[in-house]
């Protein structure tokens, strides 16, 4: 497919801009030297340009998405019917506070709501992603441990089920990490955590429902071991959509928690928009938090500064316009359908898995939470079809692959989460589809191999576009350099 500096013709154009209503002024220096070479094309090949890219790629709007630990749940379009309305889209950061009561009031109303969700009582909304919460609320960690004179704390304990990013995080913030490893029942090795636990422990971060999508059962015993050994507790809550309404994690003993309103508060992702990854934090946390916080007095709401703040970690409030769908979404849903949202998680999963576990073999045996792990480990054996070549074989269903080689802890994985915004039909369609896929797999293993057929690109060279990315336009050479 051509890119868009290879259509149209010089003149040719289309005037989307209003005229300039306001005096011009001249930038002096900043101005360019030379005019933008911006692609010069008609209404018409602009709007069949971008309509054939999006043709090109799925979504949740083309098909089933059940890529384990992302959540790709549908997004209600409503969330962008109000993050559309001019009342939020026209505000500045720098307006007086009494000029933007209505955006400060969904800022608080939404804290109040995931403070209420997560058991916290205080949450920032900067962090852009949920890496980046991870990231501040390790910061809040640091900052009390400083705040109380208390260096001694440089190691946050990680568990081998937990989240690639978390140790990242860790690691960024400039901790040590200190591996926790799983049982055979998917879950944190008690023995192993009492022993890595000491006074050098600044926290612990767990993943929970983790990433093998199991519901930790010592979660109050984890917990107690990490406080009584003087650290705080930080929940991934990346994925709460197999828990929220039902359990808190500050019920569960945890001091931090970050949320992906990109998963699980249905706003888009991959590709879809921003991201927002909003920190909860319970009180002895609060003074650290980083930005400013909106607080309701008698003459409305104003922004408070925290006292001992880490500093921002992003430009003025974050992704805004994330946090009026994500609001949108959690009234549209109310009390009673937030837990219902997250028992339909768990159920399509464990509907799922119960249609596959005659064919597939599941990691761990029994019931699971919003997702499950396949292993392929024994078809690979037996046929040589790894589970990457069922991912493939999948797109040419019109199905978008689980999440694949993740949990690291499982080989030949296949992560598989269907979300509660799917039908019994389309789940019934997949079961199918994986079966059959299978049995092909052992009449001809070859052919999978070269799969998918129908898609605008086959197999990619995966290394090569992640270690070169041609993302430039090289116009004295015509092409992409
Ligand atoms: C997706 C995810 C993250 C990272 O979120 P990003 O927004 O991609 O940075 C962290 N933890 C868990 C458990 C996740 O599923």
């Amino acid at each position: 497919m051509k890119l868009i500096f290879e259509k149209g013709a010089a003149g040719r154009g289309c005037s989307i801009l209003p005229e300039c209503d306001v005096p011009a002024v001249d930038a002096g220096s900043f101005a360019r030297k030379t005019p933008a070479r911006l692609p010069q094309v008609s209404e018409t090949e602009i709007s069949r340009h971008y309509t054939a890219l999006a043709k090109q790629t799925h979504g949740v709007n083309d098909g089933f998405y059940p890529l384990g630990s992302c959540t790709m749940k549908y997004n209600p379009k409503i969330n962008e019917a109000m993050a559309a309305l001019p009342g939020f889209t026209g505000v500045h950061p720098l307006q007086e506070p009494e000029t933007v009561q209505g955006s400060m009031e969904v800022l608080g109303k939404a804290e109040q709501y995931l403070c209420e969700i997560t058991g916290m009582d205080r949450m920032t909304f900067q962090p852009a992603a949920g890496a980046h919460g991870e990231f501040t609320g390790l910061l809040l960690i640091k900052g009390y441990h400083t705040a109380r004179g208390d260096q001694a704390r440089t190691k946050i304990l990680v568990p081998d089920s937990a989240h690639g990013t978390n140790p990242a995080s860790a690691a960024m913030a400039g901790f040590e990490v200190v591996n926790i490893p799983s049982g055979a029942d998917g879950c944190v090795d008690l023995d192993a955590l009492r022993a890595a636990a000491g006074p050098d422990t600044a926290g612990l971060m767990l993943t929970n429902p983790n990433t093998v999508g199991l519901f930790d059962k010592n979660i109050l015993e984890i917990t107690r071991i990490v406080h009584e050994a003087g650290g705080l507790c930080y929940y991934d809550g990346a994925n709460l959509n197999a828990v929220m309404g039902v359990v808190r994690p500050g019920d569960m003993g945890f001091d931090v928690v970050h949320l992906n309103l990109h998963k699980t508060f249905s706003t888009p992702h991959g590709g879809g928009g921003p991201g927002s990854g909003p920190v909860g934090c319970k009180s002895l946390l609060a003074p650290f938090l980083p930005g400013k916080m909106p607080v309701q007095g008698p003459d409305g709401w104003q922004w408070e500064t925290p006292a001992q703040s880490v500093g921002d970690v992003k430009a003025f409030y974050g992704n805004f316009l994330v946090v009026v769908k994500a609001f949108t979404y959690i009234l549209s849903l109310g009390r009673m359908g937030i837990p219902a949202a997250a028992k339909n998680a768990v159920l399509n999963a464990n509907y799922l898995m119960y249609r596959l576990k005659d064919h597939y073999t599941m990691a761990y045996n029994h019931r699971c939470m919003h997702e499950f792990v396949m292993s392929l480990e024994d078809v690979k054996h037996e046929t040589g079809v790894s589970a990457l070549d069922v991912a493939k074989a999948l797109l040419d269903h019109g199905i978008h692959p689980p999440t694949m080689y993740f949990p690291l802890i499982v080989h030949e994985a296949l992560m598989v989460e269907p979300t509660e915004t799917e039908t019994k039909e389309t789940l019934d369609e997949a079961a199918d589809v994986l079966i059959e896929i299978l049995e092909e797999a052992r009449r001809a293993p070859q052919s999978m191999h070269q799969l998918p057929l129908t898609t605008p690109v086959g197999r990619l060279d995966e290394v090569t576009a992640a270690r070169k990315p041609v993302v430039r336009y090289d116009f004295s050479a015509g092409q992409a350099g």
